[in-house]
């Protein structure tokens, strides 16, 4: 479980924006860069090259 003030403090790499925690899927998700960040050990691995592109079809 990631600390709440770690979430508030945290931003996507590439555009500087909110990050939404996905629990389920324990990922942070820029949903304007549609990027997934995964997170390891409770440690997010914020580096874009290590981001997974995001698949969802609305
Ligand atoms: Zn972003």
């Amino acid at each position: 479980m990631l600390d709440n003030r770690l979430l508030e403090i945290i931003a996507c790499p590439k555009c500087k924006g909110d990050l939404e925690y996905d629990r389920k899927n324990e990922k942070l998700l820029c949903h304007k860069c549609l990027l997934a960040y995964r997170i390891e050990d409770d440690i997010p691995i914020m580096l874009i090259e290590e981001a997974e592109p995001i698949t969802e079809h609305r």
